[in-house]
């Protein structure tokens, strides 16, 4: 077998970037990855073979999707910018078991592309290095969706995971780290030294997994006003959560009906949404909807 470059050394990728005239956008998020290392970290965290199917978002020039070609049996990957088509087809001809799909993915059918894509595959995982002005639509479409996904393992802005994967209790802990952890268990695997991309991010970044779970972790009578819940329990952090509450669902009433249904769902009116696990969310969201306060 000969050896050929891979598309993610320092060299190649400053080769191919110079020969194609590419210039990097700043507004689609491309920061390209140069580093074999994280490429590695990243798409061992996925835990494909070949039965499995891979959703890469954003390609970029093909570093990672050179490295998922190797253990995925099928994979997509869709890529928003026309100028990176060509590169992608000269670096990806050797892979045939790769599509690439020119579109924005915030607004492609998911749904039809899995039935396109990865029909016959044992299990399909998104694997990508996002672009960080849409990580967080990205991920929310992709969790709401309700995909046959195992696991969603990206790159992101540091300071983005750790509130996906907070605990109540801390100041990183919010409504997207419920959201997250309701639909998927999520795991920091490491963070990551801005020196892998070119051009470097002025943010830090660190690679998240999310396993995604078949069923949520509660059960709520009303998904939508669960969430509505969550949003405004933490409107203002600084507020209890009797005050948040108060101002979104009981504006103009005395305390009395809101204090009776947070003693039924067993919360302390003083207590701040931070502190609130989401099974406390869930049962306080269902109380509330069973007194009428969803309709
Ligand atoms: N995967 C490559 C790598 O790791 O070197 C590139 C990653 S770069 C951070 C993000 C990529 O996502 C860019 O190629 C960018 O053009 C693409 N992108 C940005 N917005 C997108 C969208 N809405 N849909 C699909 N791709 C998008």
């Amino acid at each position: 077998m000969t050896m050929r470059e891979e598309v993610s050394t320092p060299r190649r990728t400053k080769e191919i970037i110079q020969r194609h005239g590419f210039s990097f956008k700043k507004s689609l998020g491309q920061n390209f990855l140069i580093d074999q290392n994280i490429l590695g970290k990243i798409v061992g965290a996925a835990g494909l073979d070949k039965s499995k199917g891979a959703l890469e978002i954003g390609p970029g020039i093909g570093a990672l999707t050179e490295k998922l070609a190797q253990e995925a049996g099928r994979v997509a990957a869709v890529e928003i910018d026309q100028r990176l088509l060509p590169i992608l087809e000269e670096v990806l001809e050797p892979y045939p078991q790769v599509h690439v799909i020119h579109g924005d993915v915030l607004k492609l059918d998911l749904h039809a592309l899995f039935a396109d894509e990865f029909e016959g595959c044992s299990g399909v995982s998104v694997v990508a290095n996002l672009p960080y002005y849409v990580t967080t639509p990205i991920l929310m479409k992709l969790l709401e969706a309700g995909l046959p996904l195992e696991n969603i393992v990206v790159m992101i802005q540091k300071e983005v995971a750790e509130r996906m994967a907070a605990s109540p209790g801390g100041k990183e802990y919010g409504s997207l780290s419920i959201a997250v952890q309701y639909y998927s268990e999520p795991e920091l695997v490491c963070t990551v030294p801005h020196s892998v991309f070119i051009p470097q991010p002025n943010v830090e970044s660190a690679v998240i997994r999310l396993k995604v779970r078949s069923a949520p972790p509660v059960s709520v009578a009303d998904e939508a006003f669960f969430f509505e819940v969550v949003q405004a329990a933490f409107a203002q952090r600084r507020k209890t959560i009797a005050n948040n509450l108060k101002s979104r669902f009981f504006p103009g009433e005395g305390r009395e009906r809101l204090e009776a249904l947070l003693a039924e769902s067993r919360i302390e009116p003083s207590r701040r949404a931070e502190t609130l696990s989401l099974e406390e969310f869930a049962g306080l969201a269902n109380t509330l909807y069973a007194a009428g306060l969803g309709e």
